[in-house]
């Protein structure tokens, strides 16, 4: 079975060749995948009926199982846990956001601006940073083109245009550079999916080499980078990635990505009780983030059950930023969303695994009420 989600343009043109179809078929069929979001290809009208037959016997479109979902208490966000073919299960969030300027409302939902669907790369993370559920979980596989790209489509199937993507669910997206990049390419694809290459945000925790293929790329995704200690010691235990990559080869690569691409980068620093959030922790991180084109997002940890970090009081959350402010470097908090849904990279899954029955199953709700 071919799956259609995991095909380029070329090669979708190429099978259609093969089967001695003109061309254009590959067009008319990623309008109805990537624009109606169909999942058959009976729903292709335009298609011949023979050649819907072809397709049902030898092709695809995937389209995960959803087995869980949660809803945090306003309704602004949601997180479905999907499976795949093989039964492995991955996280997908939804986080609507009332007050983005400069975008239309939304039809369906009045006063939603924004629309951001926060994907994964892989069932699992092989880094296995110690207060990351995902990371504690340990590693599975990575996922394919397509399953990258129908995480966003889940959430576009429900009617609404998605506006935002960021790759800053389960795994490390720059692990397997290549097949995150196809995703990528589907999702800004004018002919597919059609968002906007600085719509979408990719989160790395400092693979040197996909940082470097950015570089390279026309495309202007934007580019978030897992910092989380001003020094290597703690980033070696924090990050374990530090330990191949250490702060010296990382910044280098971002320094010269944003000297080349001329490109704002974002630095995630996940604030975490007596660990990372010390005042002459916040001056180490001035320091090493002198003349760097740069913005800092601090998020205050997620606590996970398997960890022995805390997050850090909102009192020092200030402090800390205020520190980075004075040196003039602009920072941000992180709205948290979905706390209390267990929206925290890899919880919704730890949830499921952990206490399967307070969780409550979509799937057999929308089959007791069909
Ligand atoms: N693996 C990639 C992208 C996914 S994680 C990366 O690490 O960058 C997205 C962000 O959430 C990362 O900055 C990650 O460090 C952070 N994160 C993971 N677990 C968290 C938690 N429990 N609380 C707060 N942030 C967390
Ligand atoms: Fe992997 Fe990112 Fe979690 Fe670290 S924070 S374990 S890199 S998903």
């Amino acid at each position: 079975m071919i799956d259609l989600l995991n095909l380029t343009k070329t090669e979708m043109r190429d099978l259609f060749a093969s089967w001695s179809e003109p061309t254009y078929r590959a067009n008319q069929i990623d309008q109805w995948v990537y624009r109606e979001h169909v999942t058959d290809f009976d729903s292709m009208t335009n298609l011949p009926r023979d050649l819907r037959a072809r397709l049902t016997e030898s092709a695809t479109i995937g389209a995960p199982k959803t087995i869980a979902e949660t809803e945090s208490a306003d309704g602004l966000t949601r997180k479905a846990l999907l499976q795949l073919f093989d039964g492995q299960t991955i996280e997908t969030v939804l986080m609507l956001y009332p007050d983005a300027p400069g975008s239309p409302e939304d039809d369906a939902q009045p006063g939603i601006k924004r629309r951001t669907v926060c994907i994964s790369t892989q069932v699992g993370c092989p880094i296995g940073c110690p207060f990351c559920a995902t990371g504690q979980a340990g590693f599975i596989r990575n996922l394919t083109a397509s399953e990258i790209v129908a995480q966003v489509l889940h959430f576009a199937r429900e009617g609404s245009p998605i506006t935002n993507v960021v790759i800053m669910g389960m795994g490390e997206p720059f692990m397997k550079f290549n097949v995150t990049w196809q995703a990528i390419q589907s999702l800004t694809d004018p002919d597919r999916l059609g968002l906007g290459a600085r719509h979408i945000t990719v989160s790395t925790s400092g693979e040197v080499p996909g940082i470097e293929q950015m570089t390279h790329k026309e495309l202007q995704i934007n580019l978030a980078v897992s910092l989380h200690a001003p020094d290597d010691e703690l980033r070696n235990v924090l990050v374990p990635l530090n330990r191949k990559f250490p702060l010296k080869t990382l910044m280098r690569a971002v320094r010269s990505y944003t000297e080349q691409t001329r490109r704002r980068v974002t630095f995630e620093y996940a604030l975490m009780d007596g660990i990372n959030d010390k005042p002459e922790q916040a001056r180490a991180l001035t320091q090493l983030l002198r003349k760097q084109l740069c913005h800092v997002n601090l998020i205050p940890l997620n606590p996970t059950t398997a960890s022995p970090y805390g997050r850090t009081p909102y009192e020092r959350v200030k402090q800390f930023e205020r520190i980075l402010l004075n040196a003039n470097i602009p920072t941000t908090l992180r709205v948290e969303k979905g706390i209390e849904i267990a929206a925290g990279c890899g919880q919704l899954r730890q949830v499921v695994g952990r206490k399967a029955q307070e969780t409550r199953h979509l799937q057999n709700e929308r089959n007791q009420a069909a």
